[in-house]
């Protein structure tokens, strides 16, 4: 999966709508301090769906451009991802309101962070991805526990689909025979 383009606007210093491209090769953002480059790691850990305390500022509200250099503060930030797997296109977008509220869309519809971890499987983006690894956070990875690394592991390995879906029928069965055992001592005292 390629990161082709990300958008910013209204999202922390980028007031105006900011579209960074990403040539194929490596890409480098560079610039003096305070000029936002942190920022744009932020955005894209937002638009992949990090939580705002997971995020510099740990507010939503300190996402959303405050205002400066003789602008007013932004009413929303809005930051959309476009990604490609081969021949497909991914679009992911994030934007919150003052009040607080959100809305999250994947290729145009709105959707839940679930469905966009889906979307995002195998690419080490996402909620907790190993792809982005910000400052001071090496460490946090080579100490990171068997079962963070065993999940690392699988997304690299395109598994992650495959475990989630996992996981998510073997707390039904166990609901299910929680259920069942219920009924079963319900039946016994009717009996
Ligand atoms: P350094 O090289 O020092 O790490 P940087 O290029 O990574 O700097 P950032 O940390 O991305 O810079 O940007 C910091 C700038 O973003 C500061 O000037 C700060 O005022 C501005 N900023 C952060 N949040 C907001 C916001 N909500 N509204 C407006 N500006 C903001």
């Amino acid at each position: 999966m390629r990161i082709e383009r990300l958008i910013l606007h209204g999202f922390k210093s980028f007031a105006e709508r900011t579209v960074l491209e990403f040539p194929h090769g490596l890409s480098g953002i560079i610039g003096p301090n305070g000029s936002g480059k942190s920022n744009v790691i932020e955005a894209l850990r937002f638009v992949v769906g990090a939580r705002a305390r997971e995020l510099r500022g740990g507010r939503a509200e300190e996402l959303i451009f405050h205002g400066g250099t003789g602008r007013p503060p932004m009413p929303f930030a809005e930051v959309i991802l476009e990604l490609t797997r081969g021949r497909e296109r991914i679009t992911v977008s994030r934007r919150i309101e003052r009040d607080g509220s959100q809305e999250v869309r994947l290729n145009g519809r709105r959707a839940s962070f679930r469905q966009i971890e889906q979307a995002l499987a195998g690419s080490g983006l996402g909620r907790n991805g190993y792809a982005i690894v910000g400052q001071g956070e090496v460490s946090g990875i080579l100490h990171a526990s068997p079962e963070v690394l065993l999940g690392h592991l699988e997304d690299a390995a395109g598994l992650r689909t495959v475990t989630l879906a996992h996981r998510e029928a073997q707390a039904r069965l166990e609901r299910a025979e929680a259920h069942l055992a219920e009924l079963s001592s319900e039946l016994a005292r009717r009996q």
